[in-house]
């Protein structure tokens, strides 16, 4: 009995490292994202600068290119830096699963303009403003059990309603890779 309970952390710590380790690729992912019937992308920016509104970096834009085994596009207007990432593996597994319980709306990824040095332009971020059809505010039903699920599934950084800057979206990201 002893030895079992000294050797269950360590079980527990393998069990994990495996299941990380057999992730599908973001390809993979991306995919699995696209023909998920519980998420949408949007195709354009919420809050876009002016003439910046669809820059080939939106959200349906960047899990097109990431499906496709492509980088990803950055918008590149005010915060936001240009150039490409890559999606990565932990923040659209995590965001698939989710979505195995609510229908979200996503409307940035890697693009938008953000904070500066925002997680967004590393790939390892989401916002969505709808939950099951519902916009998100304070009065959504739902908000709080969807960040507490990013949490479950790896993010480190969550915010929404209460929040500045976030009274109508969710924003999880993961650690930076
Ligand atoms: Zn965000």
């Amino acid at each position: 009995m002893v030895n079992r309970f000294r050797l269950s952390p360590l079980l527990l710590l393998c069990s994990a490292a495996l299941s990380l380790q057999a992730l599908p690729s973001p390809q993979v992912l991306a995919q699995q994202a696209m023909g998920h019937q519980n998420l949408t992308f949007l195709n354009v920016h919420v809050k876009p600068a002016k003439g910046h509104e669809k820059d080939q970096a939106t959200a349906l834009d960047n899990i097109t290119q990431a499906a496709r085994g492509q980088a990803v596009r950055r918008s590149a207007y005010e915060n936001a830096p240009g150039g490409t990432t890559t999606l990565k593996a932990q923040m659209l597994y995590g965001l698939l699963r989710i979505a195995d319980k609510y229908r979200l709306r996503v409307t940035d990824l890697a693009g938008g303009s953000h904070e500066p040095n925002s997680r967004h332009y590393l790939g390892v971020a989401f916002d969505a403003d709808t939950i099951n059809g519902v916009r998100v505010s304070k009065n959504n039903p739902s908000y709080a059990e969807v960040m507490r699920l990013c949490r479950l599934y790896g993010a480190t950084e969550i915010l929404g309603p209460g929040k500045a800057g976030h009274s109508y979206h969710i924003h999880c990201a993961w650690p930076k890779p």
